[in-house]
């Protein structure tokens, strides 16, 4: 396993249309275990191939257990949206910015699973919008195109930390 390389905002490969997997083979079963790793790596709770450089249609989502667990989506198809909610979003290619974006409440988004099986997942709250922010990222969406507000974040403390240890590095400190 290996953790991959995010692309951020600004790199045109984000922008693609990204197309079919045609077959789940030896290949496509190690990107979606690099994927699973680097979206872990990233503290994120979802990854799209685009992401990271492959232009497929194949997304890793795990939101945690409490909130409807992981999932590997091959060729993921939202048949079905209701209702509709404000949440603050949150992108690894768009590192420093978070904003709200309206989403469906509940989506029915049909997918092809690791096994090659046709499935239906029926998602609410938190999974139906990270299933439907991942699926924006197949056809060149960002959450930014879609956000009402738009917020730098803020340096969190662990960033700093980093930086301080950086920074104490560079100055020959342990
Ligand atoms: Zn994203």
């Amino acid at each position: 396993m290996a953790t991959l390389k995010i692309l951020t905002a600004g790199d045109p490969f984000l922008r693609k249309i990204a197309t079919p997997v045609e077959r789940i083979d030896k290949k496509i079963t190690r990107l979606i275990k690099d994927m699973q790793e680097t979206m872990y790596e990233a503290d994120g709770v979802g990854l799209a191939a685009p992401q990271i450089g492959v232009s497929k249609r194949l997304v890793v989502i795990d939101v945690g257990e409490e909130n409807g667990g992981s999932y590997v989506l091959i060729n993921p198809e939202i048949l079905k949206k209701e209702g509709s909610v404000v949440s603050g979003e949150g992108c690894l290619s768009v590192p420093d910015f978070e904003g709200d974006v309206e989403r469906a409440e509940y989506v029915e988004c049909e997918f092809t699973d690791e096994k090659g099986r046709r499935m239906l997942l029926q998602a609410h709250g938190l999974l139906a919008i990270c299933v439907q922010h991942e699926c924006d990222h197949l056809d060149g969406i960002l959450f930014v195109d879609k956000a009402q507000t738009l917020t730098r974040k803020e340096q969190k403390e662990d960033d700093m930390e980093k930086f301080a240890k950086k920074q104490n590095k560079k100055r020959g400190r342990k």
